[in-house]
């Protein structure tokens, strides 16, 4: 039951976290039965039960109401589900190897020589995690040693920009669709797959595999760099006496630089940049191309640096030591609209605290439960004001609009020393300094 049958592909998902769990929604949504795979019973249950293991806006909606139609299914029967579809897409993870800078690539290669394994008529097996360059090109290798003899099994690459916070509709409405690898066949599944964001314009890029696996990779570590030269610039707006907020308004003005990402703060974090600029610095480094390796060693540099520069604020603010002060942490998450911490500034820098002696309270509306999983140690308060009272210092490190537009009057009555320390120059400074409080951003100028 294929394309070349007249009929519509059958899809399977192997892997079902944030990127996995996304696209097995889409593709239902697009009109395709999809059955999701996962090595986590739990995840399996949960996402069978029409449940997101992981906070993501607009995705229960569409997993509740394909599971419900019977169009998406969820399994740890991965043999199962390679034997009733035609086209696999490899969603597993690419996590930043324990002690080294470069991806771990076992998860991908176990994923796609299973799937070979598994083949037992013809299919098409896509690849969507973010790789290392090179890396499709072997995998190719191990679909041959795998698969069954006399079964077609062509690999192509799909790499993926979703955001998370917006991951469904940047998969449904993506920017650009990279097609590497492709024959006119494989081509033509994937644009059957992807018919409907095609017809609404979103261009699409057929190129060669190493070419789709860099394109990825090198839309991570831009966005990177933009992120950390705003905040090489910040510290030179520190310094000058310069504001930093309204540089990078007026450098948004020129549509050749774009507003975007032009955010001085804390800096950059979660699942994907982090490790995607390490693996890149890893692979280039491996192939000699030495002068990445420095542009990212800087970035990464540049971005740890702004954790430190926190830090620091606080323990200023403190007189010269945490020990023992009240410190009021928001947010927990690595960015609004999330429950991601995997490699989260604000967890970072509230752990660093909490190391120092400090008492330290995070509050996050969504990523509480998965803060303290990663960091048990911390202590957590279910509400703003909870952590704001007796504050000695408090600490804007994760944006969430609840924080950004609380009541800085009704804050400034319950904190003990009313500092805000404004990680992310989110806050409206004129608002809060005449509700009482001194604002002190990073890398602009104090407010009092
Ligand atoms: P994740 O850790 O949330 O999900 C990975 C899932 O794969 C897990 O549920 C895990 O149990 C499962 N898995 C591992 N091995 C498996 C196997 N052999 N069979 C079946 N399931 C298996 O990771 P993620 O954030 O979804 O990222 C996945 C990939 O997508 C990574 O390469 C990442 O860089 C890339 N990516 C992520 C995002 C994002 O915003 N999260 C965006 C674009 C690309």
């Amino acid at each position: 039951q294929d394309s070349a049958a007249g009929l519509k592909p059958r899809i399977s998902v192997i892997g079902t976290g944030y990127l996995g769990a996304t696209h097995a929604a889409a593709m239902a949504e697009l009109g395709f039965d999809v059955i999701g795979v996962d090595t986590d019973p739990a995840k399996v249950d949960a996402l069978s039960a029409g449940r997101v293991p992981f906070h993501e806006p607009g995705l229960p909606e569409l997993i509740l109401e394909h599971v419900g139609s019977g169009r998406l299914r969820f399994t740890a029967d991965l043999a199962d589900a390679v034997a009733t579809s035609d086209v696999h897409f490899i969603c597993v993870g690419t996590p930043q190897r324990r002690g080294s800078h470069a991806a771990n690539l076992s998860y991908v290669e176990s994923a796609t020589k299973a799937v070979a394994e598994a083949m037992s008529h013809d299919g098409l097996i896509v690849g969507k995690s973010t790789v290392p360059v090179g890396t499709a090109a072997r995998l190719r290798g191990i679909i041959t040693e795998s698969k069954p003899t006399g079964i077609d099994a062509p690999l192509v690459w799909n790499p993926e920009f979703l955001r998370e916070a917006h991951a469904v509709e940047d998969t449904l409405r993506p920017d650009r669709l990279v097609f590497g690898g492709t024959d006119a066949k494989s081509e033509a599944v994937l644009r059957e797959i992807y018919a409907a964001p095609i017809a609404t314009g979103t261009p699409v890029i057929s190129c060669d595999l190493a070419t789709a696996e860099l394109v990825k990779v090198s839309a991570n570590a831009f966005l990177a760099t933009k992120i950390s030269f705003i905040n090489a610039i910040s510290e030179l707006c520190e310094v000058a006496g310069a504001d930093v907020s309204v540089l990078a308004d007026a450098l948004g003005h020129d549509d050749r630089i774009g507003r975007k990402f032009l955010n001085a703060g804390l800096g950059f974090g979660g699942g994907c940049l982090p490790k995607d600029i390490r693996a890149l610095m890893y692979r280039a480094n491996e192939l000699g191309a030495t002068r990445v390796v420095g542009l990212m060693q800087e970035v990464d540099e540049i971005n740890m640096l702004q954790r430190q520069r926190v830090i620091d604020q606080a323990i200023d603010a403190c007189g010269g030591s945490v020990l023992n002060r009240k410190i009021a942490v928001l947010g927990a998450a690595f960015k609004p609209d999330t429950d991601d911490v995997r490699d989260s500034p604000a967890l970072n820098v509230a752990a660093a605290l909490h190391l120092r002696g400090a008492r330290v309270l995070v509050v996050d509306p969504e990523a509480s439960n998965t803060a303290a999983r990663s960091f048990p140690t911390l202590s957590f308060a279910d509400s703003l004001d909870e952590a704001v009272t007796d504050a000695d210092v408090v600490l804007l490190l994760t944006e969430w609009p609840v924080f950004v537009n609380a009541d800085p009057v009704h804050l400034a009555e319950l904190a003990t020393n009313p500092i805000v320390l404004d990680s992310r120059n989110a806050l409206d400074s004129e608002v809060w300094s005449s509700a009482g409080w001194e604002v002190r951003p990073l890398g602009g100028k104090v407010v009092q």
